[in-house]
């Protein structure tokens, strides 16, 4: 068993520590501040020896020289993005396993946000760190990859186990679900998701990790091979342009 505690992060991040408890093995999964992350981990009474980052934006990776200073972990990270990303100590792609004491995840690539993105699932457990690939009722901005790569990352987290956690990277939940429901007005499972958003915002709670699940049935970013959503978006048979199409809406709402 994994014990995962989540906390805010600069504007709108979350860090995640990741503690395996027969070890005492601690990995921090990306570092959006150094400070943030000694001080839970002391409160916690972890020791971190693992920084885990998911792609090199300074958001994820800019706490990892300060952490690796204080505590001697090892930097695991994005074999694709190894050049950007601060004390990699060990490159991992698709294919590698990055064990945590007892526990084991599995190396995904998800790239589109930037090139190298991984993402790490851990099977047994039904948690994935997900970094800026999936969001609640969202995804990343397809920044350095293409609109098809994007749509084969999501692909590929959408075949996970549906009782999968994602732990993203940032709360980003309320203004993504105004945006899903301009493009699927009459998904119920849709409105009520966003209500019950718009409910955990006003009293300061937190909405992520969502359950892919509920993603499944309400996320458009996974939907785009849905063919009533492609006719809507005016792409039938194409699920990549159909989600360029979504994609290209969202950066301009
Ligand atoms: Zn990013
Ligand atoms: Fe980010």
């Amino acid at each position: 068993m994994l014990d995962i505690h989540k906390f805010p992060c600069l504007n709108d991040n979350y860090g995640y520590l990741v503690h395996e408890p027969v070890s005492g093995e601690t990995a921090a999964v990306d570092t959006p501040d150094a400070k943030k992350y000694l001080a839970e981990a002391e409160r916690m009474g972890w020791k971190i020896t693992a920084i885990w980052n998911t792609h090199w934006h300074p958001d994820h990776a800019g706490g990892n020289l300060a952490i690796k200073e204080a505590t001697g972990c090892e930097i695991i990270g994005p074999a694709g993005e190894a050049a950007k990303i601060p004390g990699l100590d060990r490159a991992v792609k698709e294919g590698d396993m990055v064990d945590l004491g007892q526990s084991r995840a599995r190396v995904l690539d998800v790239p589109g946000h930037t090139i190298g993105h991984i993402a790490y699932v851990f099977d047994q457990e039904h948690a994935a760190f997900v970094g800026d690939s999936v969001f609640a009722l969202g995804c990343g901005r397809v920044f350095e990859g293409t609109m098809e790569m994007m749509w084969q990352s999501l692909s590929k987290l959408k075949a996970l186990d549906p009782r999968t956690r994602l732990f993203c990277a940032h709360e980003y939940t309320e203004s993504n679900a105004r945006f899903a429901v301009t493009i699927e007005p009459d998904n119920t499972a849709l409105r009520e998701y966003a209500a019950w958003v718009k409910q955990r915002r006003a009293e300061g709670q937190p909405t992520v990790p969502p359950v892919l699940e509920r993603e499944l049935a309400t996320n458009p970013f996974l939907r785009a091979d849905l063919p009533e959503l492609q006719a809507a978006m005016g792409h039938p048979g194409d699920a990549v342009a159909t989600f360029a199409e979504i994609r290209g809406r969202k950066d301009r709402f």
